[in-house]
């Protein structure tokens, strides 16, 4: 869907990023019609900021919006470290599914992350369905990855070479919905 900014790793990053170049996150074409010609149309807020004390929170974060000149519909663009459709960032969900295919229990996992055991469940049970299609691309783009046997062998080589936060980008970029 082109929705992620590759290599915005960070809020602060991100916040960094729309002040002095925010010309990085307009599409170069609309993700619905793709005609070539969106304007900036302001921000939403989202509540992203999960580690940060109140004091200290970088929260509401800004998600810049573009509205498409050919189709006049709206589409956001979000930094590498936030997930498309997910309260949680990819760091998060990274630290869980690593922990899964270390062979930890979901109870393991909720005493360790103090994450909801459905989230989690739903997490993985995702990337499982999803596995086909996303090791496709990603061995299309990684051909190391080739070697990897089956799902659990696949994703712990994939996030031993990179975080998910760049493997999900790099599947954003190529057209592939994620997570
Ligand atoms: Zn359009």
């Amino acid at each position: 869907m082109k929705r992620i900014v590759a290599s915005i790793l960070t809020l602060q990053q991100h916040l960094d990023a729309l002040a002095q170049q925010p010309v990085v996150y307009r599409p170069l074409a609309c993700p619905k019609c793709a005609y070539g010609k969106l304007w900036c149309h302001g921000c939403y807020g989202r509540k992203a900021d999960r580690h940060s004390p109140a004091s200290a929170s970088l929260n509401p974060i800004p998600i810049p919006r573009f509205l498409c000149q050919g189709c006049h519909r709206t589409c956001s663009r979000l930094p590498e470290c936030l997930s498309p459709r997910r309260w949680y960032d990819w760091m998060m969900q990274q630290a869980v599914i690593l922990l899964l295919l270390s062979g930890r229990s979901l109870r393991g996992c909720t005493r360790q992350c103090g994450l909801d055991r459905h989230t989690m469940r739903r997490w993985w049970q995702g990337l499982q369905a999803r596995h086909q299609k996303f090791a496709y691309f990603l061995r299309a783009r990684f051909p190391e990855l080739g070697r990897a046997v089956d799902f659990a062998d696949f994703w712990r080589q994939c996030l031993q070479a990179m975080a998910l936060s760049q493997a999900m980008a790099w599947l954003d970029h190529e057209g592939v919905i994620v997570p």
